[in-house]
């Protein structure tokens, strides 16, 4: 008798312990997909009444429509395999908003080793979201601010523009050469798809921090273009000086021997590369000058990849 009370007096503590904390309980009939309990704390989040929540499919139907098909099959593939596992998303609210929740679920299993059912917490994450959200929002304002590439390390392409900007103004008031050298990895979209985007992204930052090596004049300027294209600007360098800093930069990074293995032969990374040389006359432009450099990239590529395709202009 008094185990009995015991008991009874227990499982009201747990129920009291359960209701009143600020994760919300539930637990999910594996057989029906039914849920056998959800905590009444879900209504004052979410705005569904407890009675509200029936099947696993009503749980579905209120994660928003972009987390919804990744987040339930997660769960379901997680369940199935019996792991625990914790999944983030928005909860759809009654009044049409949306919460950030991380459901953290804990798969029972029964003595067949196959899911009888799950049982877990929902907390309400809006607030480290938020915050979360707004350190992202920061560090994209402070990279536009920058002139340093998020990715490389390496100057950024607002950077090349002022630079370019002002040795275009020097070399056209002392008179002077002035190069540029526009270079592209060869066959990357392939890369990428043979060993993913991390690895992708490890191989840019690699090529780019070799470019900035190779490069030696005190006002010269190693920068990302965008995507997988670099450049280097040299003041007060000519043709021949150009050449010799594009075929150093060829040497390197084939000394890299970063493996490719569709790269059109070599088996490693190889770049195309498009140097162009100009003293510039009043009245001529620099965007000129750059497209007509991105021109005779654009020419090596077609010449095979992995060379060099220079001109003055
Ligand atoms: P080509 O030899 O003609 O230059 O061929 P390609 O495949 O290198 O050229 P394309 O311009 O078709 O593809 C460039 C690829 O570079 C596409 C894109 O997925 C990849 N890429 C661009 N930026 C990044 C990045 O920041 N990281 C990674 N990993 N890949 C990038
Ligand atoms: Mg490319
Ligand atoms: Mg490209």
């Amino acid at each position: 008798m008094s185990d009995l009370h015991d008991l009874q007096s227990d499982s009201a503590v747990y129920k009291t312990l359960l209701e009143s904390t600020q994760a919300i309980p539930w637990k999910i009939d594996w057989a029906s997909m039914k849920f056998a309990y959800i905590g009444p704390q879900i209504e004052p989040l979410l705005g569904w009444s407890q009675e509200s929540w029936v099947s696993a499919e009503d749980w579905a139907m209120r994660i928003h429509p972009d987390d919804r098909d990744y987040v339930v099959n997660f769960c379901i593939s997680q369940s199935k395999l019996g792991v625990d596992h914790e999944a983030d998303y928005r909860a759809l609210t009654k009044d049409n908003g949306y919460v950030w929740i991380r459901d953290v679920v804990h798969v029972v299993r029964g003595e067949n080793g196959e899911a009888e059912s799950l049982i877990g917490f929902m907390f309400d994450i809006s607030e480290r979201k938020k915050t979360e959200e707004k350190l992202i929002s920061l560090q994209r304002e402070l990279e536009a601010l920058s002139f340093k590439d998020g990715l490389t390390g390496i100057a950024n392409r607002r950077r090349f523009d002022a630079s370019l900007e002002v040795e275009w103004g020097n070399a056209q008031r002392g008179n002077q050469p002035l190069s540029l050298i526009v270079l592209d990895i060869d066959f990357f979209k392939q890369f990428n798809d043979v060993y993913g985007h991390i690895v992708g992204d490890k191989c840019l930052t690699n090529v780019a921090q070799t470019l900035a090596l190779a490069i030696a004049g005190p006002r010269d300027i190693a920068a990302r273009f965008g995507g997988e294209e670099f450049v280097i600007l040299l003041p007060e360098t000519d043709a021949h000086g150009a050449r010799e800093v594009a075929e150093r930069c060829e040497r390197l990074i084939e000394k890299l021997k970063i493996v490719h293995e569709k790269s059109g032969g070599s088996g490693f990374v190889t770049v195309s590369m498009g140097v162009g040389t100009i003293t510039p006359a009043e009245g001529q432009s620099a965007t000129d000058f750059v497209q007509a450099v991105d021109k005779l990239l654009y020419a090596a590529k077609q010449n095979g990849r992995n060379r060099i395709e220079a001109a003055s202009l």
